[in-house]
């Protein structure tokens, strides 16, 4: 079959997917990042989607091995807001016309189910803007109480659909149960976010091909793909970083395959690419997700290192992705931004 025609289906085998992301001819994978825009454009339209993320608590219960929170990096100053320094930031957010805020932190148990209740609150109190969290894995009653309270979305990266991966990666986690765990979350009516890391150790394209499956499989309203940073003070402190190039092809396959489905260009292809977020952009992305967690904060939440961004003031970034935006005809929306799969009744 020609590339083009291949490019023009509608649904694919996993092999067809192996076979995109393996293009290695540049004028093949021109071809792939044009037919990904053209897909976005039809599904997603030209806008950029903004989603303010409030980087709440660095503190994690959890090891994984690739990331510089995980609970035995004894090196990294640990840092919790207030709820009342989340809800000022939050407001900050709403009044540049963002109205979507990301709360996100490892995963801390003192963000109780009452702590985030009383926090989800007061942010919808006076403004429509949908709530994600980005939280880890919680228990279920908790999902439910805070999706009473206001909660919208949910973020929780399935990281790899390779179970041996998985439990390398993750020591007492299963993917068996952060796939319950998604399962849940759609089930009880939030708008669900998954996704993986390219360019983990042992990963292979095959796996690769498996993690866009499986966000077409849960049927997601957001997934993400981006690539791997090593962290200091973790057993991956020395690998090798995602490749950019791969996770290009990847957020361009996952177009292809997902359509409408919200895909950020991540602020670790950013870090990794100078031009990585325009780059993602013009391949199928149609979110950005700037980060608003308040200096000093900030710099303390290491997932990885030198992370794009870290000291900008986020007004002026902002400015600064308009005029991007501008560069590649595309333009900041001011709407919430909810799943394009359904017609969501805001909480
Ligand atoms: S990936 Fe998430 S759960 Fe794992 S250590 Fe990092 S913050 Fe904690």
């Amino acid at each position: 079959m020609e590339l083009q025609e291949l490019l023009n289906k509608e649904s694919f085998t996993k092999e067809e997917l192996i076979y995109l992301l393996n293009l290695k001819n540049e004028d093949q994978i021109n071809l792939l990042f044009k037919k990904a825009d053209e897909v976005r454009q039809k599904y997603c339209g030209n806008e950029v989607h903004l989603r303010g993320i409030i980087e709440i608590s660095n503190y994690c219960e959890q090891n994984c091995i690739y990331c510089g929170l995980r609970l035995d990096n004894h090196y990294l100053k640990r840092y919790r807001m207030t709820p009342e320094e989340i809800v000022k930031t939050a407001k900050s957010i709403t009044n540049e016309g963002i109205f979507t805020i990301v709360l996100q932190s490892g995963e801390d148990s003192f963000f109780d189910t009452e702590i985030i209740s009383y926090i989800i609150y007061q942010i919808k109190q006076n403004v429509d803007v949908a709530i994600t969290l980005s939280l880890g894995e919680r228990n279920f009653d908790d999902y439910k109480t805070w999706k009473i309270a206001g909660a919208d979305r949910y973020l929780l990266k399935h990281e790899t659909a390779n179970p041996r991966l998985y439990e390398a990666y993750h020591f007492k986690q299963k993917l068996a149960e952060r796939l319950e765990h998604l399962e849940y979350l759609k089930s009880i009516g939030y708008q669900v976010g998954s996704g993986n890391l390219i360019g983990l150790p042992m990963q292979t394209v095959d796996d690769i091909a498996d993690d866009i499956l499986l966000c077409s499989k849960f049927d997601l309203d957001m997934a993400a793909f981006g690539p791997f940073i090593p962290s200091p003070h973790t057993p991956y402190h020395n690998k090798q970083s995602g490749d950019v190039l791969l996770t290009l092809k990847t957020i361009a396959v996952a177009r292809l395959v997902l359509k409408n489905v919200h895909i950020p260009s991540t602020t670790a292809l950013a870090t990794l690419d100078k031009n990585g977020r325009k780059k993602g952009l013009m391949v199928g992305a149609n979110v950005v997700m700037p980060d608003f967690t308040p200096i000093p904060y900030r710099e303390n939440y290491l997932i990885y290192p030198e992370k794009a961004g870290l000291k900008d003031d986020p007004i002026v970034a902002k400015a600064n992705l308009e005029n991007l935006l501008n560069s590649i005809g595309r333009n900041i929306s001011y709407k919430r931004g909810d799943s394009l799969k359904q017609k969501v009744i805001p909480s």
